[in-house]
Order: C-alpha cells, then structure tokens, then sequence
C-alpha cells in the first residue's frame, strides 16, 4: 500500500490526508481520579466499524468510515 499512512488503507476524499483521520471507536478506558486512562485499562481493543464516524483533521471532512475507504480503494 502506498501513500497512505495507516494501517487500515483509509485516506480522506476531500485532500487525501491519510494521517489525520480521527475514527469514532468504542473503546475500554480506565476511571482515574483526574478523568480516565486509555492505556490503563484491562482490555485494550479499540473497536469500529464502516459505520463509525470519522474525520479529517486536515481539511474538516466528516462522514464515517467507509467514505474513508472508498477513496483508500483508489489509486
Ligand atoms: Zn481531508
């Protein structure tokens, strides 16, 4: 895969930033007294889905992820 730089071969429709993509993941965090831990927590699995929301950082284009990996899928 190249030019894109995650794991997940998702790139942004608008600009086609793939290193500013923000996915909206359900994931486990532990309650610490000053809020919460990501890394603390038990279970570290980050889960999502094509559904989950996303966005990109770089040009404010927001949708979810499989309008992410639709333009990923493209040369
Ligand atoms: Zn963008």
């Amino acid at each position: 895969m190249t030019g894109i730089d995650n794991d997940f071969g998702l790139k942004c429709p608008e600009c086609g930033a793939s290193d500013e993509i923000d996915v909206c993941a359900d994931v486990w965090v532990r309650l610490c007294p000053d809020g919460t831990d990501v890394t603390a927590a038990e279970n570290g699995d980050t889960e999502w889905t094509d559904h989950s929301g996303a966005k990109c950082c770089a040009c404010g284009f927001g949708g979810n992820v499989s309008d992410f990996s639709k333009a990923g899928g493209q040369p």
